[in-house]
């Protein structure tokens, strides 16, 4: 019977321990936990609309059936809804712009005049906005809940994965004192330090994030202006967050969150109280593509990485894309195999 590890439970490990445990008894996920993961701090937006042009997001036709499907299985295995629709109020700058969105005929972009009357009173508003149909993937509560799940049924490991106690006999993996069949590394920024995957172009940056109580204010609508404010509860808010490329440690640094706190301040007409501070490094790439596959020379080796600022709406799609790939019912697409970059 296949015994399987996967390294790294952030959303990547998650996901591909879902699809793999549909086929595959044994799957193993293992972390330590030992700083907050990209997928803990994380607001788990998956947002369809990017850049300044308004443009539909990388294959989000392909990727919004498959992380429904995912998320939903997951929701049911865990016992908790982890995927909620949110619309995302999207400030323009002039209604020029606006009515240039429109003429693109991008679907999930709705008009929003005067829907949210809130938004003006309470933040400098500008003169025009959009509304996009939006999800949010509740990341902590999923990552929280689906450990806790693991651990109970004895597939968790909660330890860092050493490679010094890896070695190899043919195709056949021995970690510690366990056989593996195949051994994949969903390790986010960590990946830097693997052996096997770290001359991969990964370019990883730091965002940090507010959580603040805004005395008055529910919304039940994500806004975005300057920063990404969204309601995780009445009158609490995770704003949020800077793109940092240079950076010594994973923790919340007194510059990042004061160019946090001038944007806020800048944008929201009222006081607002902070009530924490968090960070992460987000695992991106130079390309922004992910990176997935089996390693060219030691093939039951995998890695699922490289989802940069789009985790949640990318996972499923690569997780599923990696299960199939071992038992033939889909090829890792080109444009994302690893063989890419290692011959
Ligand atoms: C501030 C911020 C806001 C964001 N907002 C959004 C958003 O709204 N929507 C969105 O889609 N994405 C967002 N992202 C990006 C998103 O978080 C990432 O794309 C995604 O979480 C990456 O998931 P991952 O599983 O690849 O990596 P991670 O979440 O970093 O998980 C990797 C895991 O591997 C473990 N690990 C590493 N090495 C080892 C080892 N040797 N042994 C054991 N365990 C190990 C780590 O402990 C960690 O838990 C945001 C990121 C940041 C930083």
């Amino acid at each position: 019977m296949e015994k399987i590890l996967i390294v790294g439970s952030g959303v990547a490990g998650i996901t591909l321990h879902h699809c793999m445990s549909q086929y595959v008894e044994n799957v193993y996920l293992m972390d330590d936990f030992e700083v907050p993961s990209s997928t803990m701090v994380a607001a788990g937006m998956i947002n369809p609309i990017t850049g300044r042009k308004f443009n539909l997001t990388w294959k989000y036709e392909e990727l919004m059936p498959v992380f429904k499907e995912v998320y939903g299985q997951i929701s049911a295995t865990i016992g908790l809804d982890i995927l909620s629709s949110m619309t995302l109020i999207r400030e323009i700058d002039t209604i020029e712009n606006e009515n240039q969105i429109f003429s693109l005929g991008t679907p999930f972009i709705h008009s929003d005049h005067n829907t949210n009357p809130q938004i003006e009173e309470w933040f400098n508003a500008g003169i025009s906005r959009v509304a996009i149909e939006a999800f949010r993937l509740h990341t902590s509560e999923m990552v929280e809940k689906y450990s806790r799940l693991l651990k109970s049924k004895g597939l968790f490991l909660n330890e860092k994965f050493d490679f010094a106690k890896l070695s190899m006999i043919e195709s056949k993996l021995k970690y510690k004192d366990q056989n593996f069949d195949r051994i994949i590394f969903c390790e986010g920024y960590a990946v830097v330090n693997n052996p096997f995957f770290r001359m991969l172009p990964f370019q990883p940056v730091k965002g940090e994030v507010i959580i603040a109580k805004i005395p008055n204010l529910t919304l039940d609508v994500a806004y975005k202006n300057k920063l990404f404010f969204i309601p995780i509860s009445p009158e609490i808010f995770w704003i949020g967050s800077g793109y940092e490329w240079s950076f010594n440690d994973s923790f919340p640094s007194e510059k990042g969150i004061l160019e946090l706190v001038n944007k806020i301040k800048s944008v929201l007409k009222s006081d607002f109280e902070i009530l924490e501070t968090r960070a992460a490094i987000r695992p991106s790439t130079k390309h922004r593509k992910p990176i997935i596959g089996w390693h060219p020379q030691y093939k039951s080796i995998g890695v699922v990485n490289g989802l940069g600022t789009k985790g949640s709406m990318l996972a499923p799609y690569l997780a599923k894309m990696m299960t199939q790939s071992i038992f033939g019912i889909q090829e890792i697409d080109e444009e994302l195999n690893v063989h890419r970059f290692i011959q």
